[in-house]
C-alpha cells in the first residue's frame, strides 16, 4: 500500500544503487509507487564543500534519466515509477535554476532547503546537513541558532510560494544535529512560531509535507518533522506522504510500517500520493 517518492541513486555521488535495483526492492517490499528524486544539479558557479558529492553533476543527468526510463520499462507493470528531482533553492542563482529546471522536465519535484547562504571565507554554500562541524561554523558565522532557523524557515516559505514543487522535503532538517536541544530549544515559542508561519504557507500553496524516516538514523534520531510539528500539520489538515530518503536500495520504505502506525495513533487517517 505504501508509496515512496524520495529516493536517491548512485547519481547523487553519495548514494548507491541503480534505479532498476531500487525498483526491484520496491516491488519486493510491496510498494505501489516509487519516485526517483535525485539531487538536481546546482547552477554553475554555486559550489559546496563536499567535492561535488552533494548533488548530481551536469554530466550525469542524461544517464540518470535514461536509467529511470529503463527501470520503468522493466518494472512499470508492477508499480508506478516516476521521474523526479529533489530541488534546492538558491535565491542568488534563481534565474539559472529556473532555466535549468525547464530544460529537464520531470513528473514531480521535492523542494528542499539544504543551503542557507554561503561562507564568507570561500563562498561555498553552507549545507546545514553536511557535518556537525560545518553546522557549528555556520551558526557562529551567521549570528546564532535563532537567526539561522528563522532564515531557514523563511527560505522554506519563499521557496513554497515561488515554485510549484509538489512535496516539501524534510521540513525541519535544521534540527539534524540538534540532539538534546544542543543548539536551540525546539519546543520554544520562538522556534515553533517559525514553523507555524511556514505551515500556513504550505497549506495555502497546496504542498504535501513528507514524513521522512531518514532522520531516525541521523544524529537527531527521530523522523522529520518532529512530534509537535506533526500535531500542527494534523490540525491544519495538510496532506502528508511517507518518504525514506533512501540512499541505497535496501533503505527504500525503511521504517514505513512503524512510522505509519505512529501517525495513525496521532490521528492521521490517510497518506497522499502523486
Ligand atoms: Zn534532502
Ligand atoms: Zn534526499
Amino acid at each position: 500500500m505504501f508509496k515512496d517518492f524520495h529516493t536517491h541513486t548512485l547519481y547523487s555521488n553519495h548514494g548507491q544503487g541503480h534505479p532498476r535495483e531500487i525498483a526491484a526492492i520496491a516491488v519486493e517490499r510491496g510498494l505501489v509507487a516509487l519516485g526517483f528524486s535525485e539531487h538536481f544539479p546546482l547552477p554553475t558557479g554555486v559550489t559546496e564543500p563536499t567535492d561535488g558529492e552533494a548533488n548530481m553533476r551536469w554530466d550525469q543527468i542524461e544517464d540518470y534519466i535514461q536509467e529511470v526510463r529503463e527501470a520503468q520499462a522493466e518494472w512499470g507493470h508492477r508499480l508506478k515509477i516516476l521521474l523526479g528531482y529533489e530541488v534546492d533553492y538558491v535565491p542568488e542563482a534563481d534565474t539559472a535554476m529556473r532555466a535549468n529546471l525547464a530544460a529537464y522536465p520531470a513528473d514531480y519535484h521535492i523542494g528542499s532547503i539544504h543551503i542557507v547562504g554561503h561562507f564568507r571565507s570561500d563562498h561555498q554554500s553552507w549545507l546545514i546537513d553536511y557535518t556537525a562541524e560545518a553546522f557549528e561554523e555556520g551558526l557562529n558565522e551567521k549570528g546564532g541558532a535563532e537567526t539561522v532557523y528563522t532564515r531557514y524557515y523563511q527560505l522554506v516559505r519563499d521557496f513554497a510560494q515561488s515554485y510549484p514543487h509538489q512535496i516539501v522535503g524534510h521540513l525541519d532538517l535544521i534540527k539534524k544535529f540538534n540532539r538534546d536541544n544542543r543548539y536551540f530549544d525546539a519546543k520554544s515559542e520562538a522556534y515553533l512560531s517559525q514553523v507555524e508561519a511556514t505551515l500556513d504557507v504550505l497549506k495555502s500553496t497546496d504542498k504535501i509535507v513528507e514524513i521522512n524516516t531518514a532522520g531516525l538514523f541521523k544524529v537527531i534520531g527521530e523522523i522529520y518533522p518532529s512530534d509537535p510539528i506533526l500535531q500542527m500539520i494534523l490540525h491544519r489538515r495538510i496532506p502528508i506522504c511517507l518518504s525514506s530518503d533512501a540512499h541505497r536500495p535496501e533503505e527504500v520504505a525503511r521504517e514505513f510500517s512503524t512510522t505509519w502506525e505512529k501517525l495513525t495513533r496521532l490521528g492521521f487517517e490517510q497518506l497522499t500520493g502523486l
